[in-house]
């Protein structure tokens, strides 16, 4: 048996690293997590946190409007200071940063702040020359963002800039009409700016129910965004006063104080020496694994955003976990994609589990929807002319739930719990024999006709 400086090496200390690097040394094995920037990777440093925190933020300028409704009485301005948002947000990340820290370091597992890349089957280089050896690597270094090649690309932002602003633009130009679109649209607009969203095809959201999405559109183009379709990027000029002109395809060039790509995210994989250990890509330069995580070099495993399964954070947590239990734990464990949940946390959020209604008719044949489309007793309060829609998917033959899409304050809360039911396989006439729990929004769920 070769002699080797650890059981483990995981190049990448994100929220699938860190687990598989945490759970891997509490079983016993000698493990070393290597982070080139900030240990929390994405979800901690800047991702599903810090914007999440952003997003509530962003919901004070609907909330401190409605609560006149409420007997409240808010001035006709109300003054809103982006720095000391920012400044919280990002002593709150800060703060996770360190939890994750510790997290690893009392584990057992030691943590190396120098970016690595692998130099063979059981070998990684780090930054500084030194050479490490390992029974086995573990590749999570995740994903980045992928900027749209056009003359004057530079001059725009990605999420990865989007926390670190000194100020919010009075004028923005997102591209793209996915996650991230749609949720810096809702907080860009909420802190005052006019949003202009543009996208390649004539749609948003791909993936999620298509009556939801209509729903979103409408709300978001009544709020004042404007929506540009079908329009590619043609490019981007930088005027004297530092605004930006964006030309695109079939639509007049539209002038900005920023443009922020939200184009999806591309794996990590560039530069990291995979091709010295056989360990194959697959077009999108993700790394091609078996259902044990495994790449094409019996030695090198990876997982998260870099295997680009499903780009969420607990999916990277599971995998990590099921990495570290079958390798180290004698737990023969692999990660079940059936059913997971996601939201996006819009204004209005969406959150939807299971197939789509499309989905569903393609896939079952027979198939029947129920839906609620109602307009929350707070929106009807505050005078505000935004509807919830609630749809439940069934299979027509088994009467058995087989997804739920959901649109409305609050959805993305209420959509974890309805998970556990479509995912425990339920049958609408066991949502419908549970009470209601009056008054709720969620309580839609089980008097859907
Ligand atoms: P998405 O995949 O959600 O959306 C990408 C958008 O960019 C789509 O509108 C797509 O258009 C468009 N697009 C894709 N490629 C190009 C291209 N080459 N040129 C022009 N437009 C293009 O990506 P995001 O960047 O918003 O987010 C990345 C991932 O991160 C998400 O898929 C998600 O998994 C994760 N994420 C999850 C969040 C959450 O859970 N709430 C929040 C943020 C991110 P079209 O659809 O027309 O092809």
């Amino acid at each position: 048996m070769p002699d080797y400086d650890y059981d483990l090496f995981v190049i990448g200390a994100g929220s699938g690293g860190t687990r598989a690097a945490r759970v891997a040394a509490a079983h016993g094995a000698k493990v070393a997590v290597a982070e080139e920037y900030r240990v929390g990777g994405t979800c901690v440093i800047r991702g599903c946190v810090p914007k999440k925190l952003l997003v509530y933020g962003a919901h004070f300028a609907e909330d401190l409007k409605d609560a006149r409704r409420f007997g409240w009485q808010v001035p006709d301005t109300c003054a809103f200071d982006w720095t000391c948002l920012q400044e919280n947000v990002l002593a709150e990340v800060d703060r996770i940063n360190a939890a994750y820290t510790d997290t690893i370091g009392n584990a057992g597992a030691e943590i190396i702040l120098q970016r690595a890349t692998v130099s063979g089957a059981n070998e990684v280089t780090l930054a500084d020359g030194t050479k490490k050896t390992a029974k086995v690597i573990l590749i999570a270094v995740g994903a980045h963002p992928a900027v749209p090649d056009c003359p004057g690309s530079e001059h725009g932002i990605t999420s990865n800039e989007v926390f670190h602003l000194d100020a919010i633009p009075k004028r923005i130009l997102i591209a793209g009409a996915g996650y991230i679109a749609n949720e810096f649209a809702g907080i860009f607009h909420q802190f005052g700016a006019h949003v202009t969203l543009m996208n390649r095809s004539k749609e948003i959201l791909r993936g999620y129910d298509l009556q939801i999405r209509d729903r979103l559109l409408q709300i978001s183009m009544m709020k004042g965004l404007e929506f540009k379709f079908d329009a590619t990027f043609q490019g981007i000029e930088k005027g004297d006063d530092g605004c930006l002109t964006v030309s695109m395809s079939g639509h007049d060039p539209v002038t900005v104080d920023m443009v922020l790509f939200a184009t999806g995210r591309l794996p990590n994989t560039a530069g990291l020496g995979l091709d010295s250990a056989g360990v194959a890509l697959d077009d999108k330069g993700a790394v091609v694994v078996d259902a044990d995580n495994r790449s094409t070099c019996p030695s090198i495993y990876a997982i998260g955003d870099v295997t680009n399964r499903i780009q969420l954070t607990p999916i990277a947590i599971r995998e990590g976990q099921a990495f570290a239990d079958n390798l180290y734990g004698g737990k023969a464990t692999t990660v079940d994609y059936d059913c997971v949940p996601s939201a996006v946390f819009s204004h209005p959020p969406i959150a939807g589990v299971g197939l789509t209604e499309a989905e569903a008719r393609q896939k079952l044949g027979s198939v029947k929807v129920y839906s609620s489309d109602f307009r929350p007793m707070k929106n009807v309060l505050a005078n505000r002319d935004e509807r919830a829609l609630y749809k439940m998917v069934c299979d027509g033959e088994t009467d058995r739930v087989v997804g739920i899409h959901m649109i409305g304050p609050d959805v993305p809360e209420i959509i974890q719990a309805a998970a556990v039911a479509v995912k425990a396989g339920l049958t609408k006439a066991q949502f419908d024999d549970t009470v209601a729990l009056h008054p709720t929004m969620a309580e839609e769920l089980v008097l859907l006709k």
